[in-house]
């Protein structure tokens, strides 16, 4: 075992001690490897985007713990804790929240800048080399406002591996996307992580599940089940094969 992340007894409650006290988490225990592809499923407002804001420390959980990288976040002030998620984690969100006015190029450096580990010339010739590798080249030097849907993920994407992050975390992050794209973001982030670093999705989407290793299900604020697909390959597997099998999963647990 080489844990990466883990959450115990993690419980989050909105407007605790209040009339409208809201028990999102309740319980949550997961563990998540180092270099694993994991995916949480579940139907909306189940918990799954506050589970991920809780574990990731954008969000203050209000009792249990989490650990990762064998610190407990709960012992990091609000600026040690945004330290660790710009240089330790990156996010991709459905709606990429990028800064408008900007190049593409800005926007991928911004968050290497703003970390200070590299000369600004290493990070000018990563992020070069990222933009290549995702296939945005051509936009680089272009207004960020005039990216397409698909193009603005691949930003997102290349921020969020600007500084080598231990996880990638995305938020339905192919959400808005049509299904060509959709699928070509998938296939980018299966590379990412077939090169050693962490993904956990949010997803309701089946396909996205399906080239996940290992799918959790959460229900009312709890992880009831969890799937284990083992590590997706083209060559290998069958896709068709392994949606039917989460499927079928799916239907069993009446989703
Ligand atoms: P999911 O991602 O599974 O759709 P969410 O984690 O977004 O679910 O939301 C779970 C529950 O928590 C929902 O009932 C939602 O209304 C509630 N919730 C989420 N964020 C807040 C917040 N900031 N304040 C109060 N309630 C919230």
């Amino acid at each position: 075992m080489n844990l990466l992340l883990e959450s115990k007894a993690l419980n989050k409650k909105y407007f605790p001690g209040k009339e409208n006290e809201h028990h999102v988490l309740k319980d949550v225990d997961l563990k998540i490897e180092k270099g694993e592809f994991i995916s949480v499923m579940g139907p909306s407002g189940s918990g799954k985007s506050t589970l991920l804001y809780n574990i990731s420390g954008m969000d203050k959980i209000s009792s249990g713990s989490v650990v990762f990288n064998n610190q407990e976040l709960a012992r990091f002030s609000e600026k040690e804790l945004a330290g660790l998620r710009l240089t330790s984690m990156g996010f991709i969100f459905q709606h990429i929240h990028l800064l408008k006015n900007l190049s593409v190029f800005d926007n991928v450096i911004m968050s290497a800048y703003l970390a200070k580990k590299l000369s600004r010339k290493v990070i000018n010739r990563k992020a070069s080399d990222l933009i290549e590798k995702l296939g945005i080249a051509e936009i680089s030097d272009n207004d960020i406002n005039q990216a397409s849907g698909g193009q603005l993920q691949r930003v997102g994407i290349c921020r969020a591996l600007i500084n080598d992050p231990d996880i990638i975390f995305g938020d339905e992050p192919t959400g808005a996307l049509n299904s060509k794209a959709a699928d070509e973001i998938m296939e980018l982030l299966a590379e990412i992580n077939r090169g050693g670093t962490t993904v956990m999705l949010v997803t309701h989407d089946i396909k996205v599940a399906a080239k996940t290793e290992r799918v959790v299900f959460m229900l009312d604020g709890r992880i009831v089940d969890e799937k284990v697909l083992g590590k997706y390959s083209p060559e290998t597997c069958s896709i068709k094969e392994r949606e039917e099998n989460l499927t079928s999963w799916l239907v069993d647990m009446g989703f």
